[in-house]
Parts: structure tokens; sequence; C-alpha cells
């Protein structure tokens, strides 16, 4: 196999991310074929702007938001929330795949992180789409939910910040979202340490083993839950997709 570049995915990962797939070269061939040649510019330029930062490690995966963009246009998506923006890999992307009358309102407690992307935003064009609002975000999904005006006014969302509030994130969501939007939820894998014993959890950087049983009863939360329906994908450090019903 030929060495990785520094901007693939594979390279970013730990030795866990080859558990999704079983196989490194496997997923190497799907970002090689698929994923690379259509990854939108200004989305390769966030990746490697963020590649200094200590926690670039949490860019989203590129094959996992190329799924997120088609599942935008299938739904034709216009108006959005994101949970988590980091350097604005899946910010970006959003604002991209929406049209030009869309909106994501984007939150995240680090504005630091989100300045690293900003400029490569302003030049892809979609600044004017995005509101970026520096909280921890469940008291603004608490604001929200109180106006009954947000009910149900959302097509969808993307969920990828704090994993032992996802179950949180879920319940204001699902005011949040239409029936028939979706929501995604991204690291729901959790760098394949959701299949291992308790007892041989590994603790890495990447992927701290405090969160795998909270990743965990979040997902055997979601195969119970009759509110929605869903799908477990194995793209990226998994994502769940869930529709409203
Ligand atoms: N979606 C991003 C990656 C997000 S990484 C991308 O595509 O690159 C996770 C982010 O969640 C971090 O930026 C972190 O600051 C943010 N975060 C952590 N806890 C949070 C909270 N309680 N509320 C809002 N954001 C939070
Ligand atoms: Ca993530």
């Amino acid at each position: 196999m030929e060495a990785a570049s520094k901007h693939d995915a594979s390279a970013q990962g730990s030795q866990f991310s080859k558990g999704l797939l079983q196989s490194q070269e496997l997923h190497q061939y799907i970002l090689e074929t698929s994923v690379y040649p259509r990854e939108p510019e200004p989305l390769k330029e966030i990746r490697a702007a963020s590649d200094s930062h200590p926690w670039s490690c949490m860019v989203s995966a590129p094959d996992g938001g190329q799924l997120m963009a088609l599942l935008l246009k299938l739904i034709n998506a216009k108006k959005t929330i994101e949970i988590g923006v980091f350097t604005g890999y899946s910010l970006l992307l959003t604002a991209l795949t929406i049209p030009e009358d869309g909106k994501v309102t984007a939150i995240d407690t680090d504005r630091d992180a989100y300045n690293i992307g900003l400029p490569i935003v302003r030049k892809a064009g979609v600044d004017h789409k995005i509101e970026f609002i520096e909280s921890p975000a469940l008291p603004v999904l608490d604001k929200m939910t109180e106006d009954p005006k947000n009910e149900g006014s959302f097509d969808f969302a993307f969920v990828d910040a704090d994993k032992d509030n996802y179950i949180n994130y879920h319940e204001r969501l699902l005011k949040l979202v239409r029936v028939g939007g979706l929501i995604l939820y991204d690291n729901t894998l959790w760098g394949g340490t959701v299949a291992y014993p308790d007892s041989l959890v590994p603790d890495t950087y990447e992927f701290p083993k405090i969160y795998t049983s909270k990743v965990k009863a979040f997902n055997k939360f979601l195969a119970a839950d009759p509110r929605i329906q869903m799908s477990q994908v194995p793209v990226g450090d998994g994502v769940t997709v869930c529709r409203r019903l």
C-alpha cells in the first residue's frame, strides 16, 4: 500500500479505525476511489488548516461527510442545526450543500477553533448561511424548545459534541426537527471500542475509555426508541442516521 499522505483519514485515525471495516486497505480504497476525488476544495482546505491543532483528529471523516451531504440533498434540507463545530468541516459541508436561502445554526463552546476555519468558510462564500453560537449546546437547545415556533422547524441536525449529552440532545432535537427530518449522530462506534468486553476497552488519547459506556448506552437507547427510524452506518467513526417518525 502506498504511504498514507498527511491528510488521509487513515493517517489521522488510530489503530482502532480499521476495526470498523476490518481492513485499513479497504477503507483507504473507499477514500481514494470515491471520497477524495469528490471532496470539495474548501473542505480539503479546512482539513489542512486544522492539522496543527492538537485535536485535529476531531475533524469529521470525509467519507461520513460525503454521506451527510447526500442525505441533506435527499431531504432538501434548508434549515439545519449543528452541535459541535470545531474548525468547521461539517459546518462548511452543510453550508455548501443547503440552498442559497438555507440556514445552519451552529453551536460550540470553542470559538477559537471555529476561527481557524472561518476564513475558508468566508472565501467559499457561504458564511451568510451560518449562525454560530458560542455556548454549551444544552441551554441553547432548551431555550429554542421554549419557543413554539421552533417546534418541528428544522429539517436536519448533526450532533458531534460531548458524547455524554447525546441522549439529552436527542430529546430536544426530537422537538425541533420536523417529522421526516433527520438527526445524525457522529462517533457512535467510538473507535470500535463499543464492541470490546468492558475489561479490555483500551484507553487512548483519541477515544478516552470513559466515553465507551456512554456511547454504548446511547446506541442501546436509540435502538429501542420508537420515535425514530434508524440506521447505524459504519462510515467514519460510525454515523447513526435517525429519521423522526
Ligand atoms: N463536527 C466537527 C467536529 C466536532 S469536534 C467537524 O466536522 O470537524 C467536537 C466539538 O464539540 C469541539 O469543537 C468541542 O468544543 C465541542 N463541544 C464539546 N462539548 C460541547 C458542548 N457541551 N456544547 C457545545 N459544543 C461542545
Ligand atoms: Ca466526530
